[in-house]
């Protein structure tokens, strides 16, 4: 497995495949652990997340700069994420007793009560655009409940992958509680199979998650699967329009427009849609993209060459339908050895276009027109995916109302950005997918939610 830095196409390192024997050792080692990992006390736990978190913050400036060479995220954003990382391991270490306790329930037995048992080895499928973040969310609540974890990261940043399995060594987790498969994709189906894996859990492309668990389905294996977005942001005619202008900017633009939350979809009322445009431009234009090790830059390069271009072509082809270029959409002179890619607008795209039904993975920013309130919250449901969505507007309790009621999405935010939170779940509805990850539900996603009764 290759790192291929964006920044300027060079070869980083290379890593050694496991093979098959290697996985199944693996795998034999992750049962062993887990024999004596799931008898451990929530203390035990609980100090060794609180170790992790302490690794990751010691090494949070390196971590950023691996992050930097692998995938192209700006130093500011890779630290932060590196504090976000520590900030979900403290949580559940602060939190998983009280949310595992034993729950009574009246009947009419002498004792009955909820108890929530581990399950065994998880498998986690993990994408790259926030390779540590990803993880971490996985591993905090999972690893708390008492399952061990087996991690096949996405093939471009397997250094990120080898440094999450050190830091979990080096904070005292026994040897096979947590381990780094280095397979690529093909070998997926095929652990699934394995006995010991008893679920599931995949961040990534709506494709990837549908094929882990067709596979998974057919063997019984629970999933949960964290998949693709394309949020719609609601700007109604009464929203402070400087605000959201900037937030919305900062939105699309986070992790060079490569996360699944990203505002990807900005639908306005036609009143009020000329001079958001405006001022959308002017956010995004402000942001200075450059070197990722460079902490001036606010936009690096996109994770790969060939996903650029991918983009770069989908934009030329939502121009040819009649979406008007507002910002950007064109390669760098010296593309052909990185993945830059400037930030764009798009206005007028209406349905029929990509930018209006599909993912746009990268700092592309649609701009969609609505008649009113009622016709932006239509657009905005008129989608495959449920992810995340929000809508500015001056009228907190409209805007309450709508976010509650009206948007089809795991998380719905009123005058601010879509974002994970620890204490909050995190997750999609229809090919955003399902389960939750992260909060109080997060963590009774893989754990036996048993029934005692005694009678
Ligand atoms: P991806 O291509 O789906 O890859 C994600 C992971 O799945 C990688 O480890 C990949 O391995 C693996 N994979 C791909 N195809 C597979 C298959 N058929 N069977 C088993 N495993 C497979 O996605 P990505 O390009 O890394 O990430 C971008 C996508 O992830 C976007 O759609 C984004 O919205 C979504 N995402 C969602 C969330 C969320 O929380 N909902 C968060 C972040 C990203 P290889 O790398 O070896 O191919």
């Amino acid at each position: 497995m290759r790192s291929i830095n964006p920044t300027n196409g060079k070869h980083f390192k290379t890593f050694k495949n496991d093979d098959w024997n290697a996985v199944k050792e693996k795998i034999a080692l992750s049962d062993k652990a887990w024999l004596h990992w799931k008898t451990t006390s929530f203390t035990v736990r609980s100090r060794l997340l609180k170790n992790v978190a302490t690794v990751l913050l010691k090494r949070k400036t390196s971590l950023a700069q691996l992050m930097a060479i692998e995938m192209g995220k700006p130093l500011k954003e890779g630290v932060a994420e590196i504090e976000k990382c520590a900030w979900v391991c403290m949580y559940y270490a602060q939190n998983g007793a009280a949310f595992l306790a034993d729950e009574p329930v009246v009947t009419d037995a002498a004792l009955s009560y909820v108890s929530y048992q581990p399950i065994g080895t998880v498998l986690a499928v993990m994408p790259w655009n926030f390779p540590f973040w990803q993880v971490f969310r996985f591993i905090a609540p999972s690893i708390f409940a008492g399952n061990c974890g087996l991690l096949k990261h996405a093939s471009n940043v397997p250094g990120c992958a080898v440094a999450i399995e050190m830091a979990m060594l080096d904070a005292g987790f026994p040897k096979g509680v947590f381990q780094n498969l280095m397979v690529g994709s093909h070998l997926v189906d095929k652990i699934i199979a394995q006995p010991s894996i008893k679920a599931v859990t995949l961040t990534g492309s709506t494709e990837a998650g549908q094929a882990v668990a067709a596979k998974a389905g057919s063997l019984i294996k629970k999933t949960v699967l964290e998949l693709g977005g394309s949020d719609p942001y609601l700007i109604l005619s009464d929203a402070n329009l400087e605000e959201a202008a900037s937030i919305c900017a900062n939105s699309r633009l986070i992790n060079n427009g490569q996360s699944c939350i990203a505002a990807k979809r900005f639908i306005v009322e036609k009143n009020v849609a000329a001079k958001f445009t405006q001022l959308l431009k002017q956010n995004m234009q402000a942001k200075v993209m450059g070197d990722p090790m460079d902490p001036a830059t606010d936009l690096g390069p996109m994770s790969r060459i060939d996903l650029r271009d991918q983009l770069h072509k989908q934009v030329k082809e939502n121009i040819k339908k009649g979406a008007k270029l507002i910002l950007g959409g064109e390669l760098p002179e010296d593309h052909t050895n990185n993945a830059f890619y400037p930030p764009t607008i798009l206005s007028h795209v209406t349905p029929g276009m990509s930018a209006y039904s599909e993912e746009i993975f990268g700092p592309v920013a649609t701009i969609i027109r609505a008649k009113d309130s009622e016709d932006a919250i239509r657009i905005a449901n008129d989608t495959s995916f449920g992810l995340g969505a929000a809508i500015f507007t001056s009228n907190t309790k409209k805007g309450n109302k709508i976010a509650r009621e009206q948007l089809q999405a795991g998380a719905c935010f009123v005058n601010s950005l879509v974002k994970s939170d620890p204490r909050l779940p995190f997750g999609g509805i229809k090919m955003s997918g399902y389960g939750r990850e992260l909060g109080l539900h997060g963590i009774h996603e893989f754990v036996n939610i048993k029934t005692v009764y005694v009678a």
